[in-house]
C-alpha cells in the first residue's frame, strides 16, 4: 500500500497488487477502522481498488517510533505523507463514526502532522513522492532503539 501524492482535495494511491493508480477524494476517506468493539484510529482504510478489488490500509507510524533509517528514501517520505494525511483527517473531523470517547472526555487521537521545516526539506514541490519504490534502500536489520 502506498500513496504518492496528497493535495488539498485528494490523494493518489497506487495499488500494491495491480499497480493501478487511484485518485481518491479526501472527503471519501476517514480515520479509524472498526475492530470488534474498538476502533483503531491509527489506520485509514481505502475503498477497494476499482481494477482488482484489493483493499488496502494506511498505517500511521506508532507513537515513539524511531527516526526512519534512510532519510529521503521512498519509505521515509511515505511515512511523512501518511502522518500528514492522518493528521489532516483528524483536523477535519473525519473519524470513524463508531469511535466514541472513552470515559466521557474528549478522546485524543495522536497525530503527526508535517512540520513546516520537514515540508520544505522533503516536499519542496508539493506533497508528492518522486522516488520510485524499488529504489528504496533495504531497511537495516539492526534497530537503532
Ligand atoms: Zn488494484
Amino acid at each position: 500500500m502506498a500513496i504518492h501524492e496528497v493535495t488539498d482535495e485528494d490523494v493518489l494511491q497506487r495499488c500494491a497488487r495491480c499497480g493501478s493508480g487511484n485518485r481518491l477524494a479526501l472527503a471519501s476517506l476517514e480515520v479509524g477502522v472498526a475492530r470488534r468493539e474498538d476502533v483503531d484510529d491509527g489506520l485509514v482504510q481505502f475503498p477497494p481498488c476499482p481494477a482488482c478489488r484489493s483493499t488496502e490500509f494506511l498505517i500511521r507510524a506508532a507513537e515513539g517510533e524511531s527516526e526512519y533509517p534512510a532519510p529521503g528514501s521512498f519509505g521515509h517520505l511515505h511515512r511523512l505523507l501518511v502522518g500528514h494525511l492522518h493528521a489532516e483527517f483528524v483536523q477535519r473531523g473525519r473519524l470513524h463514526t463508531a469511535r466514541k470517547p472513552k470515559g466521557g472526555g474528549a478522546s485524543k487521537v495522536l497525530v503527526g502532522p508535517l512540520s513546516q521545516e520537514a515540508r520544505e526539506r522533503w516536499f519542496p514541490q508539493g506533497l508528492r513522492i518522486t522516488v520510485p519504490p524499488d529504489e528504496q534502500p533495504r531497511a537495516p536489520e539492526e534497530s537503532s532503539r
